[in-house]
């Protein structure tokens, strides 16, 4: 089960705060879209689900766990960023099992696991290869394997094809839907792009300037957007 909630989450950054007491609920299996413009605290509030940064107030629960105060390592998440942020002196093979590795996990299992996620990617023909002889979306494709190897029940992209070209940008798109549903997990996707939101979302959360402007299904924000800002940033071009 992997069910979020967020309650009364407010983060500051020195004096300055970037979310207000923000409060979502984001079900199991959903496909949930983060989308605003640049700065209104989608990556902010990704970390802190994550783990990867503190909250300042509120507290946010994934399953029937309050993880406010975990580390990321046990909140069972696993994040694909915009960056690659490959080992560039290891093979595409122990890029994706490192994490495994780590946690003691035996070389059997990893092997199954591996085989796994790189027919669920396509990567086979790529094991052995080092990253910087891959193409940017073969190499995003690691990433998401070295996520998906942890066997996530959430699964947190923030801005993950935000430097891919506009062909490929798609094609994962549909790759990321599939193993969301082929995997069961939750899934939260962070983009400033509304377009990639529309078609990828079981649900929108615009936000702007720290708070949630209007959620909904994708139909719903587009056919009724409840503010001047939502119809504008829902129907503004690319
Ligand atoms: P988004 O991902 O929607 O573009 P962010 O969550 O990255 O927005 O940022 C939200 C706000 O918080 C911005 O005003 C940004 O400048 C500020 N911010 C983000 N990270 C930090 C940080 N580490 N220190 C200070 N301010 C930050
Ligand atoms: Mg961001």
């Amino acid at each position: 089960m992997a069910n979020i909630r967020c309650v009364n989450i407010c983060k500051s950054y020195g004096g300055l705060r970037v979310i207000e007491n923000l409060n979502l609920d984001i079900n199991d299996h959903e496909f949930v879209v983060f989308l605003g413009p640049s700065g209104c605290g989608k990556s902010t509030m990704l970390r802190m689900i994550a783990g990867l940064e503190e909250i300042s107030d509120g507290t946010v629960s994934i399953g029937d766990r309050d993880v406010t105060h975990l580390p990321p390592g046990e909140r069972g998440v696993a994040m694909v960023f915009q960056s690659y942020a490959l080992y560039p002196h290891m093979s595409v093979r122990d890029n994706i099992a490192f994490g495994l590795r780590r946690q003691k996990v035996p070389e059997a299992e990893i092997d199954r696991r591996l085989a796994q996620v790189t027919a669920l990617l396509g990567l086979e023909p790529y094991l052995d290869r080092k990253p910087k002889n891959l193409s940017g979306g073969q190499q995003q494709r690691v990433a998401m394997a070295r996520a998906m190897i942890k066997t996530p029940k959430l699964f947190l992209f923030d801005e993950p094809l935000s430097n891919l070209d506009a062909k490929l940008r798609e094609k994962l798109r549909t790759e990321i839907r599939r193993i969301h549903l082929d995997l069961k997990t939750t899934t939260i996707f962070v983009t400033h792009d509304q377009l990639e939101a529309m078609t990828i979302a079981d649900r929108i959360v615009l936000m702007r300037a720290g708070a949630i402007e209007q959620q909904g299904t994708p139909s719903e924000i587009f056919d009724r957007p409840a503010t001047r800002f939502v119809a504008d940033f829902i129907g503004s071009p690319t």
